[in-house]
């Protein structure tokens, strides 16, 4: 059998050893900080998580050069970061036991979850889904994955996203609503996940939009730092 045309490589995240992690799939958590729900004017209590996904040609990887550059996306006038910690499964599992959880992690990165916020808040008000606000071509650059070595989980540490300079989002991991382990064990429910899964855990509060040119500068404590600047409009001049 002939192929009608070549498949397109694998999305590939450089590690912190040197070696390529191939992109499976991209599973964002809703809502994970507290103060963050609020701020997109929902009640932070401990409602289930719920998950929204993302193509993995939407991962962008800062390694080897520190310059990563996305373009600003068309259809958009509210382009909004969204820091996070990224989680790396680096075992197969279905309906993975909390306790069992952190065996499945092969690492951590630093990541964004860039928004369409325009069109995911009028989506989200219409009942429709995120897909056209969230799944995004070149949303989700994400810093070098740091692996587990010596069972090294990150649980706690300062997460901070700074523009130009100017810090919009501070808080710690230790605030995330649902663990790292309880959004393992929830997810396994609905997916067998697969090696090369990636899991944005949420964002924190401080959620704001960037412009062209603008510079983010996106740190976890423990883990690479991730610097990324916004290019012009797509499609544009
Ligand atoms: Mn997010």
């Amino acid at each position: 059998m002939t192929a009608m045309f070549p498949a397109d490589p694998p999305t590939i995240l450089n590690t912190t050893d040197n070696r390529d992690f191939p992109v499976a799939r991209v599973f964002c958590v809703g809502r994970n900080y507290a103060a963050h729900a609020r701020e997109m004017g929902k009640d932070p209590e401990r409602d289930p998580p719920f998950y929204f996904t993302k193509w993995s040609e939407t991962v962008r990887n800062s390694a080897p050069s520190d310059a990563l550059e996305i373009a600003y996306p068309p259809a958009t006038e509210n382009f909004h970061h969204e820091a996070e910690l990224v989680v790396a499964i680096g075992m197969p599992g279905f309906c993975i036991a909390q306790t069992d959880a952190l065996n499945h992690v092969c690492g951590y990165a630093v990541g964004l979850d860039m928004t369409r916020r325009d069109l995911q808040l009028e989506a989200r008000e219409k009942g429709r889904p995120w897909d056209t606000g969230k799944n995004v071509a070149d949303s989700c650059p994400t810093g070098r994955l740091q692996l587990v070595e010596g069972g090294a989980h990150v649980s706690t540490g300062q997460i901070q996203l700074s523009v130009n300079g100017e810090t919009r989002q501070d808080a710690d991991v230790s605030d995330l609503i649902w663990s790292v382990p309880e959004i393992i064990a929830d997810l396994s429910r609905y997916y067998a996940l697969r090696r090369g899964d990636l899991i944005y855990t949420g964002t924190p509060a401080g959620v704001g939009p960037v412009s062209p040119g603008d510079e983010i500068s996106c740190t976890i404590a423990g883990l690479p730092d991730l610097k990324v600047r916004i290019g012009a409009r797509a499609g544009n001049s």
